[in-house]
């Protein structure tokens, strides 16, 4: 399809300054400017639903987060070498959403940089260098990181102190059968990490064997980091974290993407024991991490979650949507737990195609899984049932 030139002009300067890097959603690229809630509008005024976007959590633009954002940025900015209350208040509060013995919270710009101290922690109190994640995971960008990301192929395709296992079967004994193996070659395990909605190995919702992959890590020495980056704040619509919904106890969290409706912050949360072992060895400070702008859109979008009962939406309407897209005998497999949805169609091409038409019916979803034939929906945790009967006519349509 022919570009419009305006669009053509901004793909052109984009490729000309940002190179090919950065990937862009669509073939034909879509120029938001606005949003609101599960609404988001483009250059020429058209509107959109947004079924995608996680980061705005509470929904685009949310007047309370920005009006918190706003009065912070016009008083004050600093950082954690600074007394400041609302940190504390919001730390305090956060690690209340925890399995009590996670009681330390250290902060964060971005997810990455959350595993990527988490991992430091770990590797530091355990004396390992093992670390096993699943098969297709993403972790985050650092170059240590991207090297427990085999989503990430290419350059960084995993390190050798990895071991990946897959997340079909009985996820404790692959874990015992992966501790095996660094254990023949020399290496000590430091954690196992793992996102607790399997995003990126395509979102299962109840994976066989969690809770005796994270005893079997224990047993070995090593420590077990749940990512919450995808699934935390409630997107699951069982509690706040994912790990809820094992009855997980982890040694270290991660979280971060929707924290702040936006505002990049992040965080790891850890034993006090780890954190005390690492900060003798090591040494700690991230400029903006929990920087006062970044505190206070927190602090509003955690307030926003509870004060709308986000979590009990995310249940009901991905409940429903759930339901509706099973019964609907459009695809070959639908799966996923409360706004964290995968419709699975009969290849990538068919899923690329239905997503590029959604687009130009004012829909937007994304693809997503090892296969990338997975549509995947992941809207504002305000999704609400009439939101989801425009998306399920749409694909309808689409599909069609
Ligand atoms: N962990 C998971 C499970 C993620 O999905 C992501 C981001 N997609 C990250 C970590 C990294 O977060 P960030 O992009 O904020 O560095």
């Amino acid at each position: 399809a022919e570009l419009d030139p305006a669009t053509r002009d901004l793909v052109e300067r984009r490729a000309r300054v940002m190179g090919p890097a950065y990937r862009l959603f669509y073939e034909h690229p879509v120029q938001l400017v606005r949003g609101q809630g599960t609404r988001v509008w483009d250059a020429a005024g058209r509107e959109y639903l947004d079924a995608y976007n996680n980061v705005p959590s509470v929904g685009h633009a949310h007047p309370r987060v920005a009006a918190a954002m706003a009065e912070q940025a016009a008083t004050l900015t600093t950082h954690t070498r600074y007394l400041a209350e609302p940190t504390i208040a919001y730390a305090e509060d956060l690690l209340s959403t925890l399995p009590r013995t996670v009681d330390t919270i250290m902060f964060t710009c971005t997810g990455s940089e959350a595993n990527d101290l988490a991992l430091k922690i770990a590797k530091i109190a355990t004396g390992g260098t093992g670390v096993i994640v699943t098969e297709n995971a993403y972790h985050g960008v650092t170059t240590e990181i991207a090297a427990i990301s085999p989503s990430l192929g290419g350059l960084d395709s995993v390190a050798d102190w990895v071991e990946l296992v897959p997340v079909h079967g009985d996820l404790g004994a692959s874990v015992g059968a992966a501790i095996a193996r660094l254990e023949a070659r020399g290496i000590r395990p430091a954690a196992l990490i793992v996102d607790t909605v399997f995003a990126s190995d395509g979102a299962w919702p109840d994976v066989d064997g969690f809770v005796d992959a994270v005893a079997a890590v224990r047993r070995a020495g090593g420590l077990f980091i749940a990512d919450e980056v995808q699934p935390g704040f409630g997107r699951l619509g069982h509690g706040m974290w994912g790990l809820e919904r094992y009855g997980l106890e982890p040694d270290l969290v991660t979280v971060g993407k929707p924290m702040g409706n936006g505002q990049p912050i992040a965080a790891t949360m850890a034993r006090r024991e780890l954190v005390e072992q690492f900060n003798a060895r090591s040494r700690y400070f991230n400029t903006f991490g929990g920087s006062s702008v970044s505190i206070a859109a927190a602090r509003a979008t955690l307030d926003v979650l509870r004060d709308e009962k986000l979590i009990d939406n995310a249940r009901e309407v991905g409940e429903y949507l759930l339901g509706e897209l099973a019964g609907s005998g459009l695809f070959v497999e639908v799966r996923g737990v409360g706004l964290f949805l995968g419709a699975r169609l009969e290849s990538e091409s068919r899923a690329l195609a239905t997503v590029n038409a959604l687009r130009d019916r004012g829909v937007l979803i994304a693809t997503s899984g090892p296969a990338n034939d997975t549509l995947k929906i992941r809207p504002p945790l305000p999704f609400s049932r009439a939101d989801a009967d425009l998306l399920l006519t749409e694909l309808d349509r689409a599909l069609g």
